[in-house]
């Protein structure tokens, strides 16, 4: 199963929620900015996340 590293650049964050509403197991909003609570996880949804993101803040890449 593929493992992934997750970030999220939070200058570009705008509090939206489409990644935490698709993957609320990896990402999660703290004080408007979302953050990777799983920063390597192996949660599909995590792409899913990245492609939601409006502002293009989030970064998934396969380990
Ligand atoms: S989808 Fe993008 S802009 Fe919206 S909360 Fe998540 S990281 Fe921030």
């Amino acid at each position: 199963m593929p493992r992934y590293n997750v970030k999220v650049d939070k200058e570009k964050c705008i509090g939206c929620g489409a990644c935490t509403a698709v993957c609320g197991d990896v990402f999660e909003i703290k004080d408007t900015k979302a953050f990777a609570k799983e920063p390597e996880t192996d949660k599909e949804c995590a792409k899913e996340g990245a492609d939601a993101c409006p502002v293009d803040a989030i970064t998934v890449k396969e380990k």
